[in-house]
């Protein structure tokens, strides 16, 4: 939701209630952590009646706080990607003739053709992914048309099961919404446009012409136009608040429902990410988020359509091998201490040029940059302790300036080996999507590792661009409220930046050293080779 001035206000905040909220429902509901697990350990589902609980149990509590609906002029927000909300035939007449004395989850409790949505967990639909990129013409083929190969967790091949084993529910069914859209809907009292950007978590949406791709379509289900409704651009204003929030919490009957969005898309517009930007999230697992002014969707990690500006796109990659196994490595080499570990990293050159480099530095270190320009011993390791997202490889590898493998190196040259092959690895495969380092570009740090300075350095230093924190524990939230202001003052076409001029910075935390460029240029192609080698070694 968004305050009602030009700009946003930095002493009002969203926040996660609807999470919070969530939780209690969640119980109410009998799920564990918000999802029911299948006797197949595959199936993940929420029922869709206890998001419409939820909201609910939000909007009363923010009645009773005291909360002054009617000064919001706008409204938008988020939702998991990738679930679905079927809903039952006649629904679309309950959610017109909403009743103010009573609450949605009363009125809506028999709409949903299906009950159990399946949402993003869910890894059930092996058999329709073939399908799918059949229909495509190959996995490749698939990615390059909707910024995706074909994933289970992605809702047309999750549409295709439903089709598949519940033929009945299915036939029952009037319209189907991601969970962002539908959401949306409930504050429209009426079906809500799939937007752009978290359409493109589909695989049926062609992220270039911005239209169905009829093929997938027919692959699903002939005629799922009809139930999935033409998609709209993540910034357009699908209408007012119906009624029902008019009469029941007293919004003004022109406050905008500005299109909602996924997660993803709505943590991008959170940060505030621009062109050349890339944000990196180190958390348990790593996660990039890029801003691309084209679209080069590969076979690893997703391109959507961009949610501030519909022209442009986002990547979006996934790395499983993140913090857990610096965890590992600190616990190994470096006492278990992140103080160490962080030694070990200001101890040895950029570029990891081994023992010879570490003894030069510590005798003359005070007139020498942390550099060598020597390849002499340059250890690179590719750590992937479990099962990686991107690329798909598993074990650990480490190699000398020869490209050899070594099985054992000091434990510093090891932490610096580690830490270089992750960032190089982010940078490897944000490039193959369409990313590229350009005048003015900014790397944003979140995540549990964004407080190590030393990771911080490597990261700025493989990237060669200046590193930036932020606190971004409610960016979706946040993201939801910018997209709002934006939605409703896109009409006079100001760009989503000029409406977010006056929110909080994010804080400059770190530098690029003296010949980081060179070092990791070069590197950076050497690891792509050594990646290559790896992948071809585990496949034969
Ligand atoms: P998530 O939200 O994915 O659960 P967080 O973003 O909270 O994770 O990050 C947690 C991770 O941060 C931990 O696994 C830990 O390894 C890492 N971490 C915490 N402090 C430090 C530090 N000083 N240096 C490096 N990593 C750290």
């Amino acid at each position: 939701m968004a305050p009602p001035s030009r700009h946003v206000n930095t002493r009002w905040r969203p926040c996660n209630t609807l999470k919070h909220t969530l939780a209690s429902t969640s119980a109410l509901s009998r799920t564990e952590g918000g999802v029911h697990v299948g006797a197949d350990g595959l199936t993940v589902t929420s029922p869709a009646l206890m998001w419409v609980k939820a909201l609910d149990l939000l909007l009363e509590q923010m009645k009773e706080a005291g909360f002054d609906f009617s000064r919001v002029r706008a409204l938008s927000g988020s939702g998991q990607q990738h679930g679905s909300v079927y809903w039952k035939k006649g629904a679309a007449t309950t959610l017109q003739q909403l009743h103010h004395q009573r609450s949605l989850s009363h009125q809506l409790k028999d709409c949903f053709s299906v009950h159990d949505s399946p949402v993003w967990m869910d890894s059930s639909s092996g058999l329709q992914c073939e399908r799918l990129e059949d229909a495509a013409g190959g996995a490749a083929k698939l990615a390059d048309i909707t910024g995706s190969r074909a994933y289970e967790r992605f809702t047309g091949s999750q549409i295709a099961k439903t089709r598949d084993e519940r033929p009945r529910e299915f036939q029952d069914t009037e319209r189907i919404s991601l969970v962002s859209s539908f959401a949306a809907s409930l504050f429209l009292g009426r079906y809500a446009a799939i937007d752009y950007s978290d359409g493109s978590g589909m695989n049926l949406l062609d992220i270039r012409s911005k239209k169905w791709n009829e093929a997938l379509l027919e692959a699903v289900c002939p005629g799922l136009d009809v139930l999935l409704g033409k998609p709209m651009p993540s910034a357009s204003v699908l209408g007012a608040v119906s009624s029902y929030w008019v009469r029941r919490f007293g919004f003004s009957d022109t406050c905008a429902v500005v299109a909602f969005t996924g997660d993803n898309p709505a943590s991008l517009a959170g940060m505030r990410l621009q062109q050349g930007d890339l944000a990196v999230s180190l958390g348990t697992s790593d996660t990039v988020f890029v801003w691309l002014q084209h679209a080069r969707p590969a076979l690893e990690g997703h391109v959507f359509i961009n949610p501030v500006d519909w022209r442009h796109f986002m990547g979006l990659l996934c790395f499983k091998n993140g913090s857990l196994t610096r965890e590992r490595l600190r616990n190994r080499c470096a006492d278990s201490s992140w103080e160490r570990f962080s030694a070990a990293l200001r101890q040895t050159p950029l570029g990891n040029n081994g023992y010879i480099g570490i003894l030069l530095l510590f005798l003359i270190a005070p007139i020498l940059p942390s550099f060598l320009p020597s390849s002499d011993i340059m250890f690179l390791g590719l750590y992937f302790d479990v099962m990686e997202i991107t690329p798909r490889a598993v074990g650990v590898h480490l190699f000398d300036a020869e490209d050899n493998k070594v099985s054992s190196v000091s434990a510093e040259a090891e932490v610096r080996a580690l830490v270089e092959g992750q960032f190089l690895s982010r940078r490897l495969h944000a490039e193959r999507l369409g990313y590229s380092i350009i005048p003015g570009s900014r790397i944003l740090a979140t995540g549990g590792a964004s407080c190590n300075k030393e990771i911080l350095q490597v990261l700025c230093d493989v990237f060669n661009a200046p590193v930036y924190t932020m606190d971004v524990s409610n960016s979706a939230c946040l993201g939801s409220a910018y997209r709002a202001l934006h939605g409703v003052l896109d009409q006079s076409d100001v760009s989503f930046f000029d409406v977010t001029k006056e929110a909080p910075e994010a804080r400059l935390a770190t530098t690029p050293q003296l010949h980081a460029h060179q070092v990791y240029n070069e590197m950076l192609q050497r690891y792509g080779r050594l990646e290559k080698k790896v992948l071809q070694e585990l496949r034969s």
